[in-house]
């Protein structure tokens, strides 16, 4: 399943960015996922919270940011949100366009309580 090895990644980064006595203070793990990323985020969540069961992370919280699919164009200078995979332009129909955003898959931001 892809939204496992994914959520295996992001504990991963979680553990790394946290000292191990604080693994347990984390109250919310933020997550910005692009459209483009391919991920449901509620499988992402499923598989997060499978995971951390019974470990120092399993009060931890998740938030997802959606970031939308937006493409640059070239041709008429202005930026379209657009459907997932399609880069023309919507306004002016150029493919001479570039991704602005859309591709994220990362962690954001790790809270910790207070
Ligand atoms: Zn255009």
């Amino acid at each position: 399943m892809h939204e496992l090895s994914i959520a295996k990644n992001i504990i991963e980064i979680v553990k790394e960015s946290v000292e191990e006595k604080d693994l347990s203070e984390v109250d919310k793990v933020v997550l910005k996922i692009g459209d483009l990323s391919g991920v449901v985020p509620a499988s992402l969540l499923f598989s997060l919270e499978a995971i951390t069961n019974n470990t120092e992370l399993e009060n931890a919280g998740y938030e997802v940011i959606n970031v939308p699919f937006i493409v640059k164009c070239n041709t008429c200078g202005k930026e379209s949100n657009n459907e997932a995979g399609i880069v023309r332009c919507t306004l002016c129909g150029s493919n001479d366009t570039g991704i602005i955003s859309g591709n994220e898959l990362l962690v954001s931001e790790i809270i910790l309580k207070n």
